[in-house]
């Protein structure tokens, strides 16, 4: 199996600024993340949210802070995987040498000698309905969390369960093309935007929606896929069952560490130790930078993150390149990242 230079487990700030770093260096990175769209917490948590502290930006919203990055890394090589979390981390060799070698969800498998785990506060995963014991056995057969392509959702019965903004914009989106939509919610009172709630409740009055409050799942029905979906009423107590095809659940997403508990690492809470010097964790080849990393003094900005992460690429440089010196230089002299840029001298 082709090496990767850097594996990095994370595209939040810190692991789209790593691929910045090895691409001076001229290294490869493949980034994976849980989410369906990097930028980690700024991207998820205050897409529209002024950060002030990024050094010489005076002013940028957490969604443009991330565009920029992705702009800024545009001449690198670099491959993204979303939807898909790092479940498993294991060292292999491959003849005399040793890898790491990491398995997602999706089945898909990197080795590489360089493992960087930029995973914030650990991965976002969608919360569940409580009451519903294992929902995810009818994940894609009538169960999601997100949605990733309107086209499944054609000419369905479906029904949405949440109160924020993602349970409202998708109503008012999968109206347009669904057999029929049911939004269900704990009571009737929604935390999205304003605008957004006062299109859904005009599509209920023109009989597009089916708002259902206050209501909750009572039980999924089916033995392959889904086919029915029971609904409580809070008020009255009654149970009734619906025909169904989708159910989708929109209520937010819960930080997990998840998987990287069980890698053997040296932690300290619920973050990885590291030493200052380089940003490695107790195994040679497994780095940790931003959020997810603890040393005396760390803090928890994305600045300090930038920081660790370029050290950490110096010597994962030296890990594949053993007893060459580390190509240093100043961005404004960089002949080669210059002539990727276009820049004409
Ligand atoms: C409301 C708010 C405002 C903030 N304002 C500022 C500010 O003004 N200035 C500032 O400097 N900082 C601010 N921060 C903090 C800043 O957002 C974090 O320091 C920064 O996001 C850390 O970046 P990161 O790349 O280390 O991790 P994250 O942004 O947390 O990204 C980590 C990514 O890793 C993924 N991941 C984790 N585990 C796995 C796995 N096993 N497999 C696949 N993917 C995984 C997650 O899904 C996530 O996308 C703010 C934070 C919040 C919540």
């Amino acid at each position: 199996m082709e090496t990767k230079d850097i594996i990095v487990i994370g595209a939040g700030p810190v692991g789209l600024f790593t691929v910045f770093e090895a691409g001076l260096l001229g290294l490869n990175c493949v980034l994976i993340d849980n989410l369906d769209k990097p930028g980690g917490q700024c991207a998820e948590l205050y897409p529209e949210k002024p950060i002030y502290d990024i050094p010489g930006v005076p002013f940028q919203t957490g969604q443009e802070h991330v565009d920029a990055l992705i702009k800024q890394i545009e001449p690198f090589s670099y491959e993204l995987f979303l939807n898909q979390r790092v479940d498993s981390l294991k060292e292999v060799e491959d003849g005399n040498e040793n890898y790491w070698e990491v398995i997602t969800s999706e089945d898909n498998k990197f080795i590489s000698k360089n493992i960087f785990i930029a995973a914030g506060a650990g991965s976002f995963e969608p919360r569940r309905p409580p009451n519903i014991e294992n929902p995810d056995k009818y994940i894609d057969k009538g169960v999601s969390y997100a949605v990733k392509s309107k086209d499944k959702y054609q000419n369905k019965n479906i029904f949405i369960f949440g109160g924020g903004d993602s349970a409202l914009d998708w109503t008012v989106e999968l109206s347009k093309i669904a057999k029929s939509i049911s939004l269900v919610h704990r009571r009737d009172a929604f935390r999205g935007a304003q605008h957004t709630e006062e299109m859904m409740r005009n599509l209920v009055k023109d009989g597009k929606v089916n708002l259902l409050t206050p209501y909750l799942i009572d039980s999924i029905i089916g033995d392959d896929c889904v086919t029915e979906v029971s609904l409580k009423n809070f008020e009255t107590n009654e149970i009734e069952t619906q025909d169904a095809d989708e159910l989708i659940f929109l209520f937010g997403l819960n930080k997990k560490l998840g998987p990287i508990l069980e890698w053997d690492l040296g932690l300290n809470g619920k973050k990885i130790s590291v030493n200052t010097e380089n940003y490695q964790t107790n195994k040679e080849g497994i780095f940790a930078v931003g959020d997810i990393n603890d040393y005396p003094g760390k803090l928890d900005l994305i600045l300090s993150g930038f920081h660790e992460t370029t050290l950490a690429v110096q010597e994962a440089y030296k890990r594949i390149y053993p007893g060459e010196r580390v190509p240093f230089g100043y961005t404004t002299s960089n002949s080669k990242l210059q002539e990727k840029l276009g820049v004409k001298k």
